[in-house]
């Protein structure tokens, strides 16, 4: 395979919503596209307009010099690499898009490597509706070679490209830190759309506040750079002994509406035990410190 054609050919293995989204911004981009998907049917629209369909994962893997695989977690990688595809893969590419944990990752590379499979590991961090626009986000983690050799196929899928470092487990590990962000803040938003509801405040008229209070956490995280750094969270301005009050009052009008209040609960005993030794005084942040402590 020439190098030529090496840059202008890619497989998509996986073909859910934000495998479809990836093939389709390959196909945008021009470049020559495989696609191949475990339940058939789902390649239609994509075949439609111009990839190639394959019987197979492994004839999908032939194809091309560089296969982009995005399932639902690294067990259905397992299955579609490990089982279907193995025999293709040998001095080939994977990146996996799919998400899943640092130890899955290493688990994968360490795979990998015993079967002369190169292998780079990544996570996509905004909706499928995103891909082949500024606003994607994709992060990268493997050999800095490898990443090299790739990205401009990679970054055909538009947004922004960031290659973390050489260990592998990293692109999971920050994908499973701001999936942290983003799935309690949603189960804070679901609940407080209840509580409001049974005060009679309606989703569209909280709306606007909803999202005033979110803008005010960038700030926030700014400043907790440093805070972490030093190791010192002062509390100026908003003590956690005040966080602690306005907590309280969540989970009581909650309580008394008869809708559980449990994922407030576990913040406002975390909050209470940072009260407990002494750091009532300090800025919520320093929970963080007591969390981690064994
Ligand atoms: P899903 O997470 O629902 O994944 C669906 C895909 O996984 C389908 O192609 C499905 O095949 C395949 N799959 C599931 N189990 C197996 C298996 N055992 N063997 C082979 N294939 C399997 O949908 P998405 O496409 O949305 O997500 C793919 C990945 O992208 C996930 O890890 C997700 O977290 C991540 N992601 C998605 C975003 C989004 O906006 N959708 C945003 C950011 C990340 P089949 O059709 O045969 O069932």
């Amino acid at each position: 395979m020439s190098m030529h054609l090496d840059q202008s050919a890619v497989t998509v293995l996986g073909l859910g919503p934000m495998g479809r989204a990836l093939a389709g911004a390959f196909l945008e981009a021009g470049l020559r596209t495989t696609v191949w998907n475990r339940t058939p049917g789902r390649d239609a629209d994509l075949l439609a307009r111009g990839a190639a369909g394959a019987r197979s994962a492994e004839e999908a893997v032939a194809a091309s010099a560089l296969t982009v695989i995005c399932v639902v977690n690294d067990d259905a990688v397992d299955a579609v690499l490990r089982r279907d595809a193995v025999a293709a893969l040998k001095g080939r590419t994977v990146v996996n898009l799919s998400a899943d944990t640092p130890e899955r990752a290493r688990d994968l590379a360490d795979w990998a490597a015993g079967h002369g499979v190169r292998y780079l590991d990544g996570a996509i961090m905004t909706p499928n509706t995103t891909i082949g626009t500024p606003a994607a986000v994709f992060l990268h983690a493997g050999p800095a070679d490898l990443y090299a050799e790739h990205r401009t196929v990679l970054e055909a899928l538009g947004g922004t490209h960031t290659h973390l470092g050489e260990d592998i487990g990293r692109a999971a590990a920050y994908d499973i830190a701001l999936l942290d962000i983003f799935w309690t803040a949603m189960a804070g938003y679901a609940h407080a759309l209840v509580v409001a509801r049974a005060e009679g405040v309606t989703a569209r008229e909280l709306a606007p506040f909803a999202k005033g209070i979110v803008d005010i956490l960038p700030p926030i995280i700014e400043q907790s750079v440093e805070e972490t750094e030093r190791g010192d969270f002062p509390g100026d301005g908003n003590p956690i002994t005040s966080a602690v009050s306005s907590m309280a009052h969540i989970v009581h009008t909650s309580e008394a509406h008869g809708i559980d209040a449990g994922v407030m609960r576990a913040a406002e005993g975390m909050a209470r035990r940072a009260i407990g030794r002494g750091h009532g005084a300090d800025g919520f942040l320093r929970i963080a410190e007591l969390l981690g402590r064994r």
